[in-house]
């Protein structure tokens, strides 16, 4: 059947599905997310911190009334809504060497976040800065979190260089006793977790990789001793040099033309290809930053959650590669009635996305100059199998005569040798490999996070997820009181990441807020809420299923393994608008149902 969307170009949805699944299923193997190797043991090298020296320094003992683990955007947006709301004896704890979390690890050349600066970056109008582009770089990203922490005056509330190992309630004093690799024992009456999702790096399980013996590293901890050059490129290093790079997702498309530019010779090794859209960068309207009212960030910020995860929007706001394809499923939304509403509005997102991806196909003929090149750059999925990616200058870095596309057609690298790669029965001599191979997803949340943490009673939060992955609105446990987790499961996976921190963190402070007004200082989420949440979290998981068991595989469906099981430990189903919605009403009614405050 073919199918002609209103008026514009046609569109073979038969035939996109079933070249989609031919393309997913030369890619879905067995071993899903164990084909990774951790960065642990014999490959900690590719964890380690590359860009501060390690400070020796004594153990320290200190109580607090709120220890937050981590630095990052999480823990900055939730000392600053604590602050406001009067609760300043806080201390953040951070394995890195400064603020900043991901953005302080990602330091990769073309760094940069392809979501509008305007709607990223959080606390624009309170700080006072306006960008001065429409996307901002990673170094422009980390100065941001440096500017909020001396806005709020939070540098002195930070611990570096340090690692938590063991979080443990002890219920005779009613506090957190958190331990870390430097030995220090901090109690803290409050623990948030804001260790972030994608934290732990991870490697490609490519047989001979231990045995490689020029030089590597992970784009999380990019070797500038090694490259030369900074954020912006000018890799001199690289002057003679023969790389590889592993990986074309968001962060390969990144640095893969600047690792060009400067490389004698680049090889790219791709298993699936990125859907790069135009990104289409332009420096901030000054007239535009002008007229712009108090309040016109929350604005910009709910409306691109809004188009972006089902919520109600009149206008778009943004008007970018994100918000567009929304637009157009919402006005079919509109118009669908009747018993089949709901396959009407379905069908009419299967004909919007096929248009974008064919449009995404277009565009790589348009720009890459070899037919078979073009062919073989071309994404075969829906657009939000994988994350989005928007970039102006990727695709023409396969023009270039020191470039290799090296396509394994799904398959991946067969071997690293101790000279280099092999792909395709050939072996290609490199001096250096970059694994532009991302983050553990799917592993357990212990594992990713560093520490187990251990609640009343001595149950470990460990062994109660081995059992059953459950939370109260993803961020409370029962049975471990006064601990407060930043994470996406079971609660808001916004695509904008730093909008679903700064509205965890503006629950934790009204939560802590009420348990002191109440003058009981003990929180926990009883049985029952978290039982009825978790029931819930299932109901609403259940159209996740079908979609991304169409998908190519990848970290958003465990490398093509989502289970109904699995997926309600996902975010919250109905999207994160429904859920901030719902969080808001919560809020607001004052009783925070769910929870138990008591004296301990
Ligand atoms: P990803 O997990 O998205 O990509 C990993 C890449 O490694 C994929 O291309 C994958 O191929 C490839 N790979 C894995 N195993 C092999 C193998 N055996 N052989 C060859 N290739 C292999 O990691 P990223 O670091 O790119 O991105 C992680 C996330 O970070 C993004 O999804 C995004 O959320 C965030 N990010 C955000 C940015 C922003 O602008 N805001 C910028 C950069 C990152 P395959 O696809 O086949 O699995």
């Amino acid at each position: 059947m073919s199918v002609v969307d209103a008026g514009t170009t046609p569109v073979d949805l038969e035939g996109l599905r079933a070249k989609y699944l031919e393309e997913r299923d030369k890619r879905l193997r067995k071993d899903g997310i164990d084909q990774y190797i951790g960065t642990g043991g014999d490959f900690s090298y590719f964890a380690e911190d590359p860009y501060v020296e390690r400070v020796e320094r004594v153990p320290i003992t200190r109580t607090c009334e709120v220890a937050i683990v981590g630095a990052g955007f999480g823990g900055i947006l939730t000392a600053v809504k604590l602050k406001d709301a009067g609760i300043d004896d806080v201390l953040m704890i951070e394995k890195g060497g400064d603020f900043g979390g991901t953005w302080y690890w990602n330091r990769y050349p073309g760094l940069a976040c392809d979501m509008k600066s305007y709607v990223y970056l959080p606390l624009l109008e309170e700080t006072g800065y306006m960008p001065p582009r429409s996307y901002a770089s990673g170094p422009e990203i980390r100065a941001h979190a440096e500017r909020i922490v001396d806005h709020w005056s939070l540098r002195d509330k930070a611990l570096f260089q340090t690692l938590v190992t063991r979080a443990e309630w002890i219920g005779a004093s009613g506090r957190w006793r958190v331990s870390t690799d430097r030995g220090d024992v901090i109690e803290a009456r409050y623990l948030v977790t804001a260790n972030g999702p994608l934290s732990r790096p991870k490697l490609p399980g490519i047989p001979g990789i231990a045995g490689f013996r020029g030089h590597t590293f992970h784009t999380s901890r990019w070797d500038y001793a090694y490259t030369g050059g900074g954020p912006d490129g000018n890799l001199t290093g690289l002057k003679g040099k023969r790389v590889a790079i592993i990986g074309t997702g968001a962060t390969g498309i990144q640095c893969i033309p600047h690792l060009a530019a400067s490389a004698d010779h680049l090889y790219v090794v791709q298993r699936t290809p990125s859907g790069v859209d135009i990104r289409q960068e332009v420096p901030t309207d000054p007239e535009w930053a002008a007229s712009l009212k108090p309040g016109w960030q929350k604005e910009w910020i709910d409306n691109f959650n809004a188009l972006t995860s089902g919520g109600a929007a009149e206008r778009d706001l943004i008007e970018d590669g994100w918000t567009f394809l929304f637009k157009k499923i919402a006005a079919a939304a509109a118009t669908a009635s009747g018993p089949d509403a709901m396959l009407q509005i379905l069908h009419a997102a299967e004909v919007a996305d096929a248009e974008k991806m064919n449009e995404i196909r277009a565009r790589i003929d348009a720009i890459v100059a070899d037919p078979a090149t073009a062919e073989r750059l071309k994404p075969w999925y829906r657009r939000f199998c994988k994350r989005p990616v928007f970039h102006d200058g990727y695709l023409e870095t396969f023009n270039r005569d020191n470039v290799t596309l090296l396509d394994t057609d799904g398959r991946g690298v067969e071997a690293v040798t101790e000279t280099g790669i092999r792909v395709g029965g050939v072996e290609y001599e490199v001096d250096c490999i970059v694994f532009a191979s991302g983050f553990e997803v799917g592993t357990d949340y212990i594992r990713r996070a560093g520490y187990d943490i251990v609640g009343r009673g001595g149950l470990s939060l460990q062994d109660k997820w081995s059992h059953r992955f459950s939370t109260f609105h993803g961020m409370h446990v029962h049975g471990f009181p006064n601990l407060f987790l930043h994470q996406n499961a079971q609660a808001a996976l916004p695509a904008n990441f730093c909008h679903g921190l700064a509205e965890g963190a503006k629950a934790i402070a009204a939560i802590l807020g009420h348990a002191q007004a109440l003058d009981r200082p003990v929180v926990e989420a009883t049985q029952d809420a978290e039982d009825a949440w978790v029931a819930h979290c299932g109901e609403v998981a259940a159209n996740l299923v079908p979609f991304f068991e169409q998908c190519t595989p990848g970290y958003y469906n465990l490398e093509g393994h989502l289970t109904q099981e699995a997926a309600q430990g996902f975010g919250y189903g109905a999207g994160a608008a429904a859920f901030f919605h719902l969080k808001d009403q919560w809020l607001a009614d004052g009783r925070f149902a769910g929870l138990e405050f008591s004296t301990g």
